[in-house]
């Protein structure tokens, strides 16, 4: 761990001279200021945020990111202010330096009114800065990988937070790398037995199973290679927390259609598709198991082919072909975007940032503390089903949405103006609760008298809730 290993890491995508140099001062400017600190493992307090800087690093974030990093923990740990770091390097990473303390301030796991009024204070201050939670979790994910040093009752705490709170902010930013293994760090100290007797059976299944993953790589690539397509394919086996979580919903180690997998990257989104042909030619696919999130893709910006086919000595192995740019989306997540200039800001991305946006809106929009927590818990824990509009993009909505949440989601002024609701080609009443997979037409008319009142018990989000009564406050 040294500062040499981060600028290399950075370097592979930033070689920009004078960025390298601010990320050298930082450096030396967070070693100064924790100077004489050491970590519960008796190591020199810098090399945590060095390490956190480092995972930002291989998540390719951008310079701010780094530097902000590198000093995530002066503002909680010396006396240095937040107008120092702005004086000594930029607003920008003062902010993000500021924004990343107050939520290390946030204690989700507690019940009482008092703390959720701090907590709801504290998150007042947090901007709409996603860069803020990808440094949190990176800061997040160095400490679970030192978690031995901790007592044995703060490891379950911190195992048990880190799966509730930081593994779906990791799924919703799409840094799949960074989930899977928090998921794995935090299940090893939840449920040491069953997770150390699962990582022995994966690791036998890898050692059973590496030869002939191996042939099958070989086989596609010789295929597509004939084919000119450019190509570069890896193999992997699913996480152990992955694992145990299909064993709970019923599922056979052997039945586990991921558990093994391919991943195929090649040029274009064409080839995509020509390659999936390939692959079907060469190894027979199970039926029902081919996914389009090219065509349809995740809420989080997931674009992939998946097939899962029968691959040698009748093991399953899912076939996931991508694009190498989707790819890197796929386990950057959004960093994959900041370089970007296409793709900045488009509607996807702006969906992206609904799920941040809506806790500054419960925030605003909750009045008494208990409901704030509560509302919060629900946008974070809560599971969302995924339905289409007539044109077949996907909408993600929390269980028990209406078509009322449907429409505002869509666009406010459709809400305000809904008049009717057709569910898969039926008529529907407007507090019907939407299932999984159900295609939502929305009537709107240009007379109305507005959103209904009642709509406010009939709506789950707080994005609706909040767009009809601001309708009201409007028309006072
Ligand atoms: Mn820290």
């Amino acid at each position: 761990m040294s500062l040499e290993k981060l600028l290399e890491n950075v370097k592979i995508y930033n070689t920009n001279e004078q960025e390298l140099e601010m990320i050298e001062k930082a450096f030396y400017y967070a070693k100064k200021f924790h100077k004489g600190q050491k970590r519960q493992s008796g190591e020199d307090y810098i090399i945590h945020p060095l390490s956190t800087a480092i995972i930002l690093a291989e998540i390719e974030a951008d310079t701010n990111t780094i530097i902000a990093g590198l000093l995530h923990d002066i503002l909680e740990d010396t006396n240095v202010k937040k107008d120092e770091i702005a004086y000594e390097f930029n607003p920008y990473v003062a902010m993000l330096v500021d924004g990343v303390t107050k939520i290390g301030k946030i204690v989700f796991s507690c019940k009482e009114e008092e703390i959720a009024g701090n907590t709801r204070k504290l998150l007042n201050g947090i901007t709409e800065d996603i860069r803020i939670f990808l440094i949190k979790l990176a800061d997040r994910l160095h400490n679970m990988r030192t978690l031995e040093f901790k007592t044995p009752d703060k490891q379950k705490e911190n195992a048990l937070e880190t799966i509730r709170i930081f593994v779906p902010i990791a799924y919703y930013l799409g840094c799949y790398r960074i989930k899977s293994e928090l998921e794995d760090l935090s299940f090893r100290y939840i449920n040491p037995e069953i997770y150390f007797e699962l990582s022995n059976k994966l690791s036998k299944i890898e050692e059973d199973t590496k030869e002939d993953l191996h042939i099958m790589l070989k086989d596609i690539q010789t295929l597509l290679n004939d084919n000119n397509i450019p190509n570069e394919i890896k193999s992997r086996t699913k996480n152990v927390y992955g694992i145990y979580k299909r064993i709970q919903e019923g599922n056979k180690l052997n039945e586990i259609h991921d558990l093994l997998a391919l991943k195929v990257m090649v040029d274009d989104v064409k080839n995509c598709y020509f390659s999936l042909g390939l692959v079907h030619s060469l190894y027979p696919p199970v039926t029902g198991r081919m996914k389009d999130y090219i065509f349809q893709s995740k809420t989080n910006m997931y674009k992939s082919l998946h097939t899962t086919v029968f691959g040698r000595n009748e093991y399953l192995v899912q076939t996931q072909i991508r694009t190498f740019k989707m790819d890197k989306v796929a386990s950057l997540g959004l960093t994959a975007y900041w370089q970007d200039p296409d793709v900045i800001m488009n509607d996807e991305l702006r969906n992206r940032f609904q799920f941040f946006k809506s806790l500054l809106d419960i925030n605003r929009s909750t009045s008494d503390n208990k409901s704030f927590l509560e509302e919060i818990k629900q946008e974070i824990l809560g599971t969302n089903i995924y339905v289409y509009t007539p044109k077949g993009k996907i909408i993600e909505l929390p269980v028990d949405s209406t078509p009322i949440d449907f429409a505002y989601k869509i666009d406010p002024d459709i809400g305000n103006n809904m008049v009717a609701a057709i569910i898969n080609g039926n008529y529907a009443t407007l507090d019907t609760r939407l299932q999984n997979k159900d295609i939502i037409k929305i009537i709107t008319a240009e007379m109305t008298f507005g959103p209904n009142k009642e709509w406010l018990e009939q709506c789950q989000t707080v994005l609706a809730k909040k767009k009809i009564r601001e309708f009201y406050d409007r028309i006072k």
